[in-house]
C-alpha cells in the first residue's frame, strides 16, 4: 500500500476513535443526567402524595391532590403506593409484585436516596415520618420524553460520526496527496536521470523545507557520482592512451628488426613474437579504451533515433568484411508491422559495436556455421535474437560472461580476451535494455537483446 494511502488511513482511524469516544461520553453524560432530573421530578410528587396520605383532614389532603395537579402535572404511567408501618402484608406482596432489589428497600430504611431503573421504569422510594406515623411512599413513571431525547442523539451521533468518517478520509487522502506531490515529482526527475544524462540535476526551490533538502541531497550525491565516474573514467582512458604510443613503438620497433637482413632465425622468430604480443596488447587497449567510454560519458555522445533493422544490415556488413565467408542470415519474417516499434532512441556507434560483438563471436565461436538473426517486437521492446550453432557456453559458467576478461573453459582454441561482452552489456544497459542468454554445450547459444522503442 502507498504511504499516501496508509497516512489517509491512519488519520482515519485515529479521528475515528477519538469521534467514537467523545460520542460514547456525550451519550452516557446526557442519560445520566435526563434520568438524574426525571428522578427527581417522581421524587417530589412521591413527596407531595405521601404527606397528603400523612393528613388526616380530607379537604387539606385535596389541597395538595390541587396542587400536583396544577403545578407539576402527571408524568406517563405515573403510580404510587403507600405502606403504613405496620402493614406487613401489603408490604411482602409489593415485594414479590415490584422487581426491586434489596438495596433498594435497605436505602429506604436508612431514609437515604433510593432510587433504581428498569425496563424503562423509573422507581423511587421515599420514608416519610410525620406527627408520629410513618410511611414509606413507593413511586414509578416511565419517561416518556426522555427516552425519545435519547433515542434521537443516538441516532445523531451515530449519522454524525459516519458521516465525519466519510469526510476525514476524504480530506485526509486530499492532503496526503498534497504533501506527496513533491516528493512524487522528485520521484519522476530522478527516473529520469540516468548513466548518459548524469549531468542533468533536480529542480531546488527557495523554501527551507525538508523537501528542498531532499533535492539538495540528491544532487549532491549525483555531484558525487558524476566525478567519480569521470575520474574512473579518466583514469582507465588515460592509461589506455598512455600505453598506445609505447606499444605502437614496441610494434614497429618489432617490424624494423624483421626486415634487417642478415640476422639469425633465433631473432626472427624473437622479432616475430614480440610484434604479435605488442598487436594483441594494442588490441586490447583499444577495447578497454572502449569499455571506458561507454560508461557514463552522456555530453560526448550523440544520441538520435535509430532503425534496429538497418542497424543490423550494417553489423552485417562489418561482419562480412572482418570474417569473410561467415554464415550469418537475417530473417525479417516476423518485422514487427508498426515501424515505429523498430526505432530505438540511442547512440549509433555504441550500439553497433554492441551487436557486432555478439554477432562477430557467433561466428567464431561456431567456426563461421549459420548464425541465425530475427529481429521482432512485443508491447514495449524490439527484441533481437541472435543464434549460433557453436561450442556453447558450460552451464556453470554462462553467468559470469559479463564479466571483465572471463573466458569460459571451452575456448583454449579461440583467441580472445575476454572485453566484449561486458562491453556489449554496458552499452545495452546504457540503453534501458537487457540481455538474456541461452547456451548448450555442443548445440549453440542464443542471445536475446532487448530494447525499448520509442
Ligand atoms: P572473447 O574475446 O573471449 O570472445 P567476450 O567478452 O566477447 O570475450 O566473450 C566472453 C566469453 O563468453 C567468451 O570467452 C566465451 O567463453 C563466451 N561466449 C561469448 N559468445 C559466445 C558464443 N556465441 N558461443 C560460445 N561462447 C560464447
Amino acid at each position: 500500500m502507498k504511504i499516501q494511502n496508509r497516512i489517509a488511513l491512519i488519520f482515519t482511524f485515529l479521528t475515528a476513535g477519538i469521534i467514537l469516544s467523545l460520542s460514547v461520553f456525550i451519550y452516557i453524560f446526557a442519560s445520566e443526567s435526563i434520568s438524574a432530573s426525571f428522578f427527581h421530578r417522581l421524587e417530589v410528587r412521591s413527596d407531595i402524595v405521601g404527606h397528603a396520605a400523612l393528613i388526616k383532614n380530607q379537604s387539606r389532603t385535596s389541597i395538595y391532590y390541587d396542587i400536583k395537579e396544577k403545578h407539576l402535572g402527571d408524568l406517563p404511567y405515573e403510580q404510587h403506593q403507600i405502606i403504613w408501618k405496620n402493614d406487613v402484608k401489603k408490604a411482602d406482596s409489593l415485594r414479590k409484585k415490584l422487581p426491586l432489589p434489596q438495596s433498594f428497600y435497605d436505602a429506604i430504611v436508612r431514609k437515604q436516596p433510593a432510587r433504581f431503573f428498569q425496563n424503562d421504569t423509573s422507581y423511587v422510594g421515599l420514608n416519610i415520618i410525620q406527627s408520629g406515623e410513618n410511611i414509606i411512599v413507593l413511586s414509578s413513571a416511565v419517561d416518556l420524553y426522555g427516552l425519545e431525547e435519547m433515542e434521537n442523539l443516538k441516532k445523531l451521533l451515530v449519522t454524525g460520526f459516519f458521516i465525519s468518517l466519510v469526510f476525514v478520509f476524504t480530506f485526509g487522502k486530499f492532503f496526503s496527496n498534497q504533501i506527496f506531490q513533491p516528493i512524487r515529482q522528485i520521484i519522476r526527475n530522478v527516473k529520469g536521470i540516468s548513466a548518459h544524462n548524469l549531468n542533468q540535476r533536480l529542480k531546488v526551490d527557495n523554501k527551507k523545507d525538508e523537501i528542498s533538502d531532499l533535492s539538495h541531497t540528491f544532487n549532491d550525491m549525483l555531484d558525487r557520482l558524476e566525478i567519480t565516474f569521470e575520474i574512473q573514467n579518466n583514469f582507465v582512458s588515460n592509461a589506455s592512451h598512455e600505453f598506445k604510443t609505447p606499444l605502437t613503438i614496441i610494434s614497429g620497433e618489432a617490424q624494423l628488426g624483421l626486415s634487417v637482413s642478415g640476422i639469425s632465425d633465433i631473432a626472427k622468430d624473437s622479432f616475430r613474437t614480440i610484434f604479435r604480443e605488442s598487436e594483441k596488447l594494442e588490441h586490447l587497449t583499444n577495447s578497454m579504451l572502449s569499455l571506458a567510454q561507454t560508461g557514463f560519458d552522456g555530453k560526448k555522445e550523440q544520441w538520435e533515433e535509430i532503425r534496429i533493422d538497418e542497424l543490423i544490415l550494417e553489423v552485417k556488413a562489418t561482419a562480412d568484411q572482418i570474417m569473410p565467408g561467415n554464415g550469418v542470415m537475417i530473417n525479417f519474417d516476423e518485422l514487427p508491422d508498426n515501424e515505429e516499434n523498430l526505432v530505438v532512441y540511442g547512440n549509433e556507434t555504441l550500439l553497433k559495436a554492441a551487436f557486432s560483438n555478439i554477432v562477430l563471436n557467433s561466428c567464431k565461436y561456431s567456426d563461421n556455421k549459420f548464425v541465425h538473426v530475427v529481429i521482432k517486437s512485443d508491447e514495449t521492446y524490439v527484441i533481437i535474437e541472435i543464434t549460433d550453432e557453436g561450442i556453447g557456453i558450460p552451464d556453470r559458467e554462462i553467468a559470469q560472461i559479463f564479466v571483465p576478461f572471463f573466458r569460459a573453459s571451452n575456448t583454449e582454441k579461440y583467441k580472445g580476451y575476454g572485453i566484449g561482452l561486458p562491453l556489449t552489456n554496458n552499452i545495452i544497459k546504457l540503453h534501458q535494455g537487457s540481455i538474456v542468454v541461452k547456451s548448450e554445450v555442443g548445440i549453440g547459444t542464443t542471445f536475446t537483446v532487448y530494447l525499448p522503442f520509442g
